[in-house]
């Protein structure tokens, strides 16, 4: 069980090696075979908001170990089918590479959307109960930016299907091409609210009419790209979680 962050730890915290490091090696290995290629599929970019306007030294050393834990559980919740490349600041890259049926690789692709939700949801949910516990046993609680917030983070996705190519730098297999910078430049967009799906027109043209028909039609301007066809649907993390438990 994580520990809530010690209020007097900001000099000595350090990230610890996962025990499932080797998960991430498989990862590293699987995407090493795909560098000199392009290949077409689906670009999944999971982004946590609500730590902007953080600033003192605890509440920045506290809001990384926050977000570590949440990061930790959402890679856990990676599917087979999927890729993590990197992570980005507050946010998860994932991608898949199509498989012969696009309209599988959609499917699988809201089927990780919603694991990601579920995970980043208990995650949350597990650091608030854990802060909660500590003011019921009288223990100093931090009281900084980062920790009395943590119940306010946010979890927004971005999808887009396209084509991609990749290249190595040093160790790292990077993703390049302009669907990589359009689904990049749609984490800053028009959709109201913090909490929500987003597909480009590309990977909503793949879903079935009833599903496609959940996602509200909005353009976004994006520099050098134009209008941007989109769809969005606002997530209801709690009420989703509900639905996952029925
Ligand atoms: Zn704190
Ligand atoms: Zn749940």
């Amino acid at each position: 069980m994580h520990t809530h962050p010690n209020p007097d730890a900001t000099e000595t915290a350090t990230i610890q090696p996962h025990p499932d490091t080797h998960i991430w090696l498989q990862h590293i290995a699987r995407q090493e075979a795909f560098v000199g290629t392009t290949q077409r599929g689906v670009i999944l970019l999971g982004d946590i908001s609500g730590y902007t306007g953080l600033i003192t030294r605890t509440e920045l050393t506290h809001a990384r170990e926050i977000m570590q834990f949440i990061f930790e559980a959402i890679f856990e919740s990676t599917g087979k089918q999927f890729l993590v490349n990197e992570i980005e600041g507050d946010a998860i890259f994932a991608y898949c590479v199509e498989p012969s049926d696009p309209a599988l690789l959609l499917a699988e692709t809201l089927k990780q959307v919603n694991d990601y939700g579920h995970a980043f949801y208990h995650a949350r949910q597990a650091m608030v109960e854990g802060r909660m516990m500590k003011q019921q046993a009288a223990e100093e609680v931090c009281s900084c930016g980062a920790c009395s917030n943590i119940g306010g983070l946010s979890f927004k996705f971005i999808i887009h299907y396209g084509e991609f190519g990749f290249t190595q730098v040093g160790p790292f297999v990077k993703l390049v091409g302009s669907s990589v910078i359009v689904a990049h430049r749609l984490l800053k967009n028009s959709v109201p609210g913090n909490s929500y799906v987003l597909l480009t027109n590309e990977a909503l043209e793949h879903l079935p009419a009833d599903t496609r028909s959940q996602f509200t039609p909005l353009l976004e301007k994006i520099e050098h790209f134009g209008d941007v066809a989109i769809g969005y649907r606002t997530l209801d993390l709690r009420a989703e979680d509900a639905q996952n438990h029925a």
